[in-house]
């Protein structure tokens, strides 16, 4: 059987690797992957077409900060729930986000292989998912949700497979076995706490978490498996401290300074801030039911985010896409394209959701980029992206086609 061949013509394609726009391009498709890429006159009567009219056509999004499972800011109720209740929100979630543009999510803790295997088969609609697993904790650490006071580790049923509690794990040992367990259920990365939190409830912010041997060990452990860690942090030593024993992506990472920027720079990290969780919790936190000390943790980062985003740029660390909402604030994801306009401009904002997270992800083989072999997943805008985001903010209305895989999943061309 041959493949089905579809054409984007009149395109105005988004070169992610250059940052520019060329126009009267022509995008040819076959089945699932983009095969060639030209700017020249192309024969392409046997194709079906999707006239661009001029219109400005980019790479599908990736956020690589997400959680989809995080059906509510309530993490410890959500821990309790059966997986097949948790699965279920989390297709709602997942859709929403490919309705947004994002066609890959990197999952930074909470989904399991069998909400991956789901959105490949197409059971859910959604992104394509790179998963993290359980995400790794010290006790007391991140993702320790345990309440003060309680001692046993009974208290939440890690048969579920699926959540966004940690496995605890103290000293190396542990950690190893800890990120062998995530790598023995498909993760694609693995996800290290190391540094204080705002939603765990004893930690504090600018601590740090984990000994350099533990964070050496789940670095080590996770390149055997040829995969990468990832590591929530806010601090200059906490971050310093991860960086140095090989994390490949900073999460968050507010309150960095130049001097642990040019560390980072040193060691090829990537910074990916997650500006819109902390405006989004600022609104939101009181009213359901964030305690004050969260809230104050919230204010302690919340306004050094921006900062942190200018500072990383300024000593050259790549800039990735990233939200981190949860609940019902994932409503939020597009407006972490204005915020971040703040410091950069829109067109590395945009190269931020696709070819520097493709980069980071070490899939820009796949994604991020509209070049032969990638996948084709792609869309097209109004308006004029070098100039500002809007049209993405508005997605159902700025985002006029929507491809991923080959399939199209939105045309709204003739409206
Ligand atoms: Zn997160």
């Amino acid at each position: 059987m041959t493949p089905r061949r579809q054409a984007v013509i009149n395109a105005r394609l988004f070169d992610s690797g250059s940052g520019t726009f060329l126009p009267h391009s022509t995008i040819v498709i076959e089945g699932e992957r983009i095969v060639a890429v030209t700017q020249q006159a192309l024969q392409v009567d046997d194709a079906e077409l999707i006239d661009a009219g001029g219109r400005a056509v980019l790479p599908g999004l990736i956020d690589a900060h997400v959680h989809v499972v995080a059906a509510s800011a309530d993490l410890v109720g959500l821990a309790l729930q059966p997986p097949s209740l948790v699965g279920a929100q989390s297709s709602h979630i997942m859709r929403g986000m490919l309705m947004r543009g994002f066609t890959t999510v990197r999952d930074a803790a909470g989904a399991d292989f069998g909400l991956q295997e789901a959105v490949a088969r197409g059971l859910y609609e959604g992104p394509r998912l790179f998963i993290s697993g359980f995400p790794i904790s010290q006790t007391g650490g991140h993702a320790d949700m345990r309440p003060k006071g309680v001692r046993g580790s009974a208290m939440f049923c890690s048969c579920a497979g699926i959540g966004l509690v940690g496995a605890i794990a103290d000293g190396v040992g542990e950690v190893r076995r800890a990120v062998r367990e995530q790598v023995r259920h498909g993760a694609n990365q693995i996800k290290i706490m190391a540094g204080g939190g705002i939603s765990s409830p004893t930690d504090p912010i600018d601590g740090t978490q984990f000994s350099l041997d533990e964070l050496r060990a789940a670095v080590e452990e996770a390149q055997a498996a040829n995969l990468y860690a990832l590591a929530h942090a806010y601090s200059p030593r906490a971050v310093t401290r991860a960086v140095q024993a090989g994390v490949r992506s900073i999460e968050h990472g507010n309150l960095i300074d130049e001097a642990t920027a040019r560390v980072m720079k040193q060691h090829g990290a990537y910074l990916v801030p997650t500006l819109s969780t902390y405006a989004a919790l600022a609104d939101e936190g009181q009213r359901l039911g964030w305690s004050a000390v969260m809230m104050d943790k919230l204010a302690s980062v919340r306004s050094r985010g921006i900062e942190a985003v200018r500072i990383a740029r300024a000593e050259g660390v790549p800039v990735v896409f990233g939200t981190d909402l949860l609940g019902h604030m994932h409503a939020r994801q597009s407006g972490e394209f204005a915020l971040r306009t703040a410091a950069m401009p829109p067109v590395e904002a945009l190269q931020s959701a696709t070819i520097t997270a493709a980069r980071l992800m070490r899939q820009e083989a796949h994604i991020g980029q509209l070049v032969p072999g990638t996948w084709a997943d792609l869309l097209v805008v109004d308006g004029d992206p070098t100039q500002g985001l809007e049209m993405l903010a508005e997605p159902e209305q700025g985002i006029r086609v929507l491809m991923q895989g080959g399939r199209v999943v939105r045309d709204r061309l003739a409206a």
